[in-house]
């Protein structure tokens, strides 16, 4: 799905012509003149012969597939090369129906901009929020309005099993936010043309800001991270004072200057001016080419344990919080008490134990928030991993958080590597004593959640 759809108007009712819906109130059931009945029923006899002919054609299709093994391998084959041929037309990036294929400019003597520098926002957010009751900022008291924002490169993965992963990521993130009261957005698209690949995220945080001022927070999440705990939620109250909240360690970060002190596959961002801020000084480091080359041989010389390549946002983020720190950290609250990531390696071993003696709603080391799987790069075709050994613990790390809500339903997976499930209750005539006992949405958040399992 990408931005598009997102903003599109839910409701097309209202849009129907008024020539259509009138005409339809006023030729009641009866009493229509002869000649109009006459013209109707020819009309129906016309639809009649045209859905016997369809039906022909469908069961010809049907029939003809079926014939023999020889032809169907052929129709297979021929399937097979025509949805190779558009892969490869989708992938080499060129359409027809596109004139206008620019140069790619470098603009290496411009300062390189997210948009037009906006600098009262804070202030012009607060008016449309009081103009626009109806879409407050907080659902509730300590409830602020949370948009979480994932997405993956337009064209499709290098391999189908990539997609196929792309896939559950996305259903795992819709499940946790349909449990939580979270909206969602899953973008494909480069909104910058010089801001690709893990810089993508920044120009399509900065569009959802503006384009919804009723959200509170924006919550990054990387296509590759995924929740594995379906019941804890993020403690907001605690970070009434922050502007940024990410996942890292204080000491790797200040003392070290490690360029994996803090971790951008899932953080949040407040919307407000200061973000605002962020992003600005933030994205000039991104743009593909020399710039962001420069910009990587800079960020390696200056942190900690950097291998030698282009400057990737993470880096460039330490970068910017260590150089300024005076003008961003106080606002920035550095997490470690929960997994708002969680490095994969470490976690995806243990679930059984887990299992074992604990319950979802911890968040921490006890029963994992989120689960990222750093260097796997399952869309793409190289990896810092043994493809295998990341395939099989994204499986195992995705059935573990699917347990956790089919459980809601009465299955589970028959074991963490399989996508197949059985039956955890019969099914009863009353239902609804299971409702409360199950429920993710009542259970409290922070390590008192119910029995799931
Ligand atoms: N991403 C995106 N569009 C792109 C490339 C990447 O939205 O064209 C997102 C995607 O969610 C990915 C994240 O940016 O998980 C980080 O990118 P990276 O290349 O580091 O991928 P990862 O290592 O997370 O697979
Ligand atoms: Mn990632």
């Amino acid at each position: 799905m990408g931005l598009d759809s997102n903003f599109a108007p839910q409701k097309r009712t209202s849009s129907l012509p008024t020539t259509v819906a009138n005409g339809r109130h006023s030729s009641g059931r009866g009493g229509q003149p002869r000649g109009r009945q006459i013209q109707k029923t020819f009309n129906n006899i016309k639809i009649t012969i045209l859905c016997g002919f369809v039906t022909i054609l469908v069961l010809r299709g049907t029939i003809g597939v079926n014939l023999s093994s020889s032809e169907s391998d052929a129709v297979n084959q021929n399937l097979i090369e025509e949805t190779n041929r558009i892969l490869a037309e989708i992938r080499s990036d060129s359409d027809p129906t596109d004139p206008a294929q620019p140069e790619r400019d470098l603009f290496l003597n411009e300062t390189y901009t997210l948009g037009p520098r906006i600098s009262s926002w804070d202030s012009d957010r607060k008016v449309w929020l009081e103009n626009n009751p109806e879409f407050p900022n907080f659902v509730s008291r300590n409830k602020p309005r949370v948009l979480l924002l994932s997405g993956s490169p337009p064209n499709p993965c290098d391999n189908a099993i990539g997609d196929h992963y792309l896939l559950k990521a996305i259903k795992n993130k819709i499940d946790y936010c349909r449990l939580h009261g979270i909206e969602i957005v899953y973008n494909m698209a480069h909104l910058d043309r010089e801001l690709v690949g893990y810089w993508a995220k920044l120009p399509m945080i900065r569009r959802l800001m503006l384009s919804h001022p009723e959200v509170e927070w924006i919550w990054w999440m990387d296509s590759d991270a995924l929740f594995t705990d379906m019941v804890f939620e993020i403690p907001f109250e605690k970070y009434r004072e922050y502007n940024m909240v990410i996942h890292g360690y204080p000491d790797l970060f200040y003392d070290q200057k490690s360029w994996i002190a803090l971790n951008t596959g899932s953080f949040l961002l407040r919307n407000c001016q200061w973000t605002l801020d962020l992003l600005d000084t933030w994205a000039p480091m991104g743009p593909k080419g020399p710039i962001r080359e420069e910009a990587g041989k800079v960020v390696t010389k200056f942190l900690k344990g950097r291998p030698d390549f282009e400057a990737d946002d993470q880096s460039a983020l330490i970068y910017l919080l260590l150089t300024q720190k005076e003008k961003w950290m106080d606002k920035v609250y550095i997490e470690n008490s929960y997994y708002l990531h969680g490095f994969w390696t470490g976690l995806v071993d243990t679930y059984e134990d887990l299992m074992a003696k604990y319950q979802p709603g911890y968040g921490d080391q006890r029963w994992p928030f989120v689960t990222h799987f750093v260097g796997c790069k399952p869309c793409g075709s190289y990896a810092d991993y043994p493809v295998e050994k990341c395939l099989r613990s994204m499986e195992r790390a995705f059935n573990f958080a699917d347990n956790q809500v089919l459980n809601l339903y009465g299955f589970g997976h028959r074991g963490l590597l399989s996508p197949k499930i059985k039956r955890k209750r019969n099914e009863t005539v009353t239902p609804l004593e299971y409702v409360d006992k199950f429920d993710i949405r009542r259970s409290s958040s922070h390590g008192t959640g119910r029995l799931l399992r």
